[in-house]
């Protein structure tokens, strides 16, 4: 027997969103630091994308960590492909499951390729549909929720908040007439919490409406696997987790994944990543040239659609403040098109400002040029603005983004919200106010604690090192 075939077989499912494929391919590439095969599953659109995009992303020469494909039932023609999210969720669980059945099928045998059968499933909680598979072949599954602590507590509301009839919404006039503001007082320990710091699903009137459904039913399905791995340390949400953790008692809070990554792993993998749009590294070679704390750094994530007005808001905003910024502006970030970058407005910001379509985000935080984040709070954007010691500048627009920002900014003290309809006087004040003013003081010094603390987490003896290796020996013994 070689020594491939002996060892833990692990199968990783991302959701193919990035801020969902990033924290998974961290979790896997740890997992075979510490010895296991890996399998990490791609869905077909993505793998296309993926081979475009990065080189790197592929690893020809190895024998452990391979890459398989399923459908995700999207039409080739769909030009918004994983942007398309209600869709994503109509045919994910029909076209994606029957397809991943058969995957799971074929890697339960011991093949000739000296691949080891299927031992454990890491399944992303929006794909936790993953489940009924994991269960047939008698397979232990594990659940990653890639949102966060507070996140999770909120979609964990949607049930109470159907049953008693907060949501769906009344009519439309909801959305604009101030309900949203109403608040709940039943989840501890959040107190008081609005309608509108929940996640955004459940804005909507409809019953039947795709993505309030769908993430009804993940969060449902996620209590049926062995386990539930969150990226996030026990210091930074400690009284919500121990909210979770009477649901989910089995639960293994391992974050921040980039920080136990840096700490752990130094296997040939540690370089390779899955970016779906082309990273430009020039923004490196620019960051080394400015003083310490003197950049704003500004993008809006892998999901986000914006319109013409408001970019263009940012963009005088940015412009006006007169400090230098680093902005990253993808591709397809804009709907209709991004004309306010017009060469009046590159002239305007040619000594201060850089604009690429998509950077190495990690690299960026963690450069000490960087004074401040204006973010989309995705999980990942804030923690990794964490990690790096980074206040930020929060324009919440999805998902539980509400939710991590009412927690940056109340509750860890590293954040200052800006109204959703951001107009560029208030942007340059804001920036103004975090790189300069008392409140960007404090919310500097908050940041660069948090930081030290979730260092102190993923070392030997931290929460969530421990927690980590609990997690190793409970997927090689198979869960139970
Ligand atoms: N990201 C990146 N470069 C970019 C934009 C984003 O590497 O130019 C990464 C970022 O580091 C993070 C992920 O993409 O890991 C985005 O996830 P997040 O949860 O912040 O937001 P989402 O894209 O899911 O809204």
């Amino acid at each position: 027997m070689d020594k491939c075939s002996m060892k833990p077989h692990v199968l990783c499912i991302p959701h193919p969103a990035q801020g969902h494929i990033n924290p998974m391919l961290k979790l896997a590439k740890l997992l075979h630091f510490k010895g296991f095969y890996v399998t990490f599953v791609h869905t077909e659109f993505n793998y296309n994308r993926l081979a475009k995009s990065d080189g790197r992303c592929f690893l020809p020469g190895s024998t452990d960590f391979r890459y398989e494909v399923i459908s995700d039932g999207l039409p080739p023609t769909n030009p918004r492909g994983i942007l398309d999210l209600p869709s994503l969720s109509l045919t994910l669980p029909v076209e994606g499951l029957r397809s991943f059945r058969e995957l799971v099928k074929r890697l339960i045998i011991s093949s000739d390729d000296g691949a080891p059968p299927l031992s454990c499933i890491v399944s992303d909680g929006v794909m936790s549909f993953t489940i009924e598979v994991a269960r047939e072949s008698g397979i232990p599954e594990m659940i990653l929720f890639t949102p966060s602590g507070c996140g999770m507590l909120g979609y964990l509301q949607f049930e109470r908040l159907m049953e008693n009839h907060v949501i769906p919404l009344k009519d439309e006039s909801c959305l604009s007439n101030g309900y949203l503001d109403t608040t709940i007082d039943w989840v501890a320990p959040m107190g008081k919490i609005r309608l509108w710091d929940l996640p955004t699903f459940i804005r909507t009137t409809n019953p039947d409406d795709i993505m309030l459904n769908y993430n009804l039913e993940s969060i449902n399905n996620t209590s049926k696997a062995d386990g539930v791995i969150l990226n996030t340390f026990d210091d930074l949400e400690h009284e919500v987790l121990e909210a979770i953790r009477t649901k989910f008692p089995n639960l293994y809070t391992i974050g921040p994944l980039p920080m136990l990554h840096q700490e752990l792993s130094s296997s040939n993998l540690s370089s390779f990543k899955s970016n779906l749009w082309k990273e430009d590294t020039r923004c490196l070679d620019w960051l080394e040239g400015r003083e310490p704390g003197s950049v704003v750094y500004v993008n809006f994530g892998s999901l986000i659609i914006m319109t013409s007005d408001q970019l263009n808001e940012f963009a005088w905003g940015l412009a006006n403040s007169k400090y230098h910024f680093l902005w990253v502006i993808r591709p397809d970030l804009v709907d209709g098109g991004d004309e306010a970058i017009s060469k009046a407005y590159l002239d305007e910001i040619t000594d201060r400002g850089l604009l690429v379509e998509w950077c190495p985000q990690e690299r960026v935080l963690a450069h000490p040029s960087v004074g401040v984040f204006l973010t989309h709070c995705g999980w990942n954007s804030t923690l990794e603005s964490i990690s790096g010691g980074v206040p930020i500048i929060c324009w919440p627009f999805f998902a539980e983004q509400q939710t991590n920002c009412l927690y940056s900014c109340t509750e860890w003290g590293v954040g200052l919200e800006i109204d959703s309809d951001a107009k560029r006087g208030k942007v340059e004040g804001i920036v103004r106010e975090m790189m300069e003013g008392e409140t960007g003081k404090r919310m500097k010094e908050s940041a660069l604690r948090w930081r030290m603390r979730g260092l102190s987490a993923v070392r030997q003896g931290g929460s969530s090192y421990t927690n980590f290796v609990r997690l190793v020996e409970c997927l090689k013994g198979g869960v139970s």
